[in-house]
């Protein structure tokens, strides 16, 4: 029998309600729980894909090929568990959805609303494709009261009403502040959230308070008392030292303990070793290395969240702290700019996926640092392919090598596909089709050289990982670019999409299409994340 668990916030945004249900998914698994973890967005876009970085981080790549929310890499990450395509829902789709079937007639007649028809359709949503999942966490986007986030918070009542509450519980996390001048916590914007929840006809079951202290007995019995729930069940969600550090402080408190109770589902003690033992990695490390990421979005870390967490994973895997040092790479390009101040103090250069021209020169220029000074080079995606036209430009006589994504060029070493193979399917895209969806995306199979680094890392002929990209290294330059000494080492199964590129006489140089932070777990750090770490490390000895 699937179970729902339903996540709502309060107060104010940015509160972990992401974290608070991938940490949740953590403890009902570790108990031997079978979890799926969903996203409901309260906004219009189809999915965040068309958004800007600024707007909305990182957008995260399912295996299935869907654009999803930032908060679905918190969801793997924290489970293991793959997410789907149903597991990312937004309001845009839900519109679009009914109002296709409204075209199509099926509504016979009806006058087509919000209430049921709306609803009807996130109901249905929230129950599809949940296999055989013991319990299925559906966090809902935005906070309570959000004008567009009503229908959503209505149609959570109604399954509740529909399913009895024994298969059913409401987790709302709320913000408990500490005023300085008062030298008080304060609970009013808790009670005041959840009035607006009764309102809507929820009685939460569990209340989840951030607070950056914490929460005195007195404080919670008058949570408790206002918000109509048992003390045991206002959980303290105190800041952590480290995001792997949740589910144990969760556990602490009793937010799992919780849980099972109000299902009655036997009390097993969860194995939370694995976690035990990552958060001691990460908190006593031994040693450092220092990793330079060439990017644009450099103040926006959010847009990288996956790709910070991949190296923290290297990190644990190889038991050093990783520094970050953010590049703008604009500050690279234009007559006097010098990049050597600014890349010395590196143990490894990471330029991560990108998009647009703005930029471009200075990741081609750290790129060139990395190659000649023989420092350990990762490029993702858009930095493979900079690392494809540092090498045109400059061991392949094309100077005017370049990327079609910026304009027309004489010699486009990276161009727009329009067609290619995903197994026996030909998936074909329009120049000038639309923007949203239609880039490579998902899981793509890699055929790996014998001989290469790459081979060596995965052990493994054949891997499996995830795109998200418009463009693609022309395989008409192959030949020309190989001459220099570069190696195409990953292709597509059909051997005409180039996959990987490496350097055989640099150290640790490896340009990727695709995206394998997307795939890389604390418990199990990915092995191009593991050995690019490694060899930040032994380049540390060096020095
Ligand atoms: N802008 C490049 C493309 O669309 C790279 C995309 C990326 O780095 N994710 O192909």
């Amino acid at each position: 029998m699937t179970r729902f668990v339903f996540i709502t916030g309060g107060v104010v945004s940015s509160l972990g309600k992401g974290l608070a249900t991938a940490a949740l998914g953590a403890l009902l698994q570790a108990r031997g729980f079978k979890v799926r973890l969903r996203k409901f967005d309260p906004y219009l876009n189809i999915d965040p894909g068309t958004m800007s970085p600024t707007q909305h981080g990182e957008v995260y790549v399912t295996d299935d090929g869907a654009e999803t929310d930032l908060d679905l890499g918190h969801y793997e990450r924290f489970t293991g568990v793959s997410s789907r395509k149903t597991d990312s829902v937004t309001a845009g789709k839900i519109y679009s959805w009914v109002l296709q079937k409204e075209r199509r007639g099926e509504y016979l007649g009806a006058t087509v609303q919000v209430i049921p028809h709306v609803t009807d359709e996130i109901k249905a949503a929230i129950q599809r494709d949940v296999g055989d999942a013991d319990f299925v966490l559906c966090e809902i986007g935005g906070t309570v009261g959000d004008i567009e986030g009503q229908p959503f918070i209505e149609a959570i009542r109604q399954i509740g009403y529909e399913l009895g509450r024994d298969r059913c519980l409401y987790v709302h996390l709320t913000l408990v502040p500490h005023i300085a001048s008062a030298g008080e916590l304060k609970t009013k914007p808790t009670q005041h959230s959840v009035k607006e929840l009764l309102g809507v006809g929820i009685q939460p079951d569990i209340l989840l308070c951030r607070c950056d202290r914490d929460i005195p007995a007195n404080a919670r019995r008058k949570i408790a008392l206002f918000c109509n729930l048992r003390e045991s069940r206002v959980i303290p969600a105190l800041d952590a030292r480290t995001i792997y550090e949740v589910p144990l402080q969760y556990h602490k408190e009793g937010f799992d303990d919780q849980v099972c109770r109000h299902f009655g589902v036997d009390d097993r003690r969860p194995d939370l070793s694995r976690w035990e033992s990552i958060v001691r990695r990460i908190m006593q490390p031994d040693g450092e290395v220092n990793v330079a990421i060439v990017g644009k979005y450099t103040t926006l870390h959010d847009s990288y969240k996956s790709l910070m967490e991949a190296l923290t994973h290297g990190g644990i895997a190889n038991n050093v702290r990783v520094n970050l040092n953010w590049i703008d790479s604009e500050i690279f390009e234009g007559e006097a700019a010098d990049v050597v101040p600014h890349l010395q103090g590196a143990n490894a250069i990471l330029v991560p996926g990108g998009f647009g021209e703005r930029g471009a020169e200075g990741k081609i220029e750290a790129v060139r640092f990395a190659r000649e000074r023989k420092l350990p080079y990762f490029g993702i995606c858009f930095g493979m392919q900079m690392a494809v036209i540092e090498a045109a430009r400059n061991l392949a006589g094309l100077p005017s090598a370049n990327s079609t994504e910026f304009g027309p060029c004489q010699d486009p070493v990276v161009g727009l596909m329009t067609e290619w193979t995903r197994g026996n399917e030909v998936e074909r895209r329009a120049t000038n089709g639309d923007l949203g969806g239609t880039m490579r995306l998902g899981a793509y199979d890699c055929d790996l050289a014998a001989g290469s680094l790459v081979r060596k890392i995965y052990d493994s002929p054949r891997i499996s990982e995830r795109h998200r990209h418009r463009y693609e290294v022309n395989i008409n330059y192959k030949a020309i670019l190989e001459k220099t000494g570069m190696r195409f080492v990953g292709m597509s199964p059909d051997g005409l999409l180039p996959e990987i590129v490496e350097w055989p006489t640099h150290p640790w140089f490896v340009g990727v299409q695709f995206h394998p932070e997307l795939k890389s777990r604390p418990f199990e750090p990915h092995p191009l994340f593991t050995s690019f770490i490694e060899a930040a490390v032994e380049q540390s000895r060096l020095v």
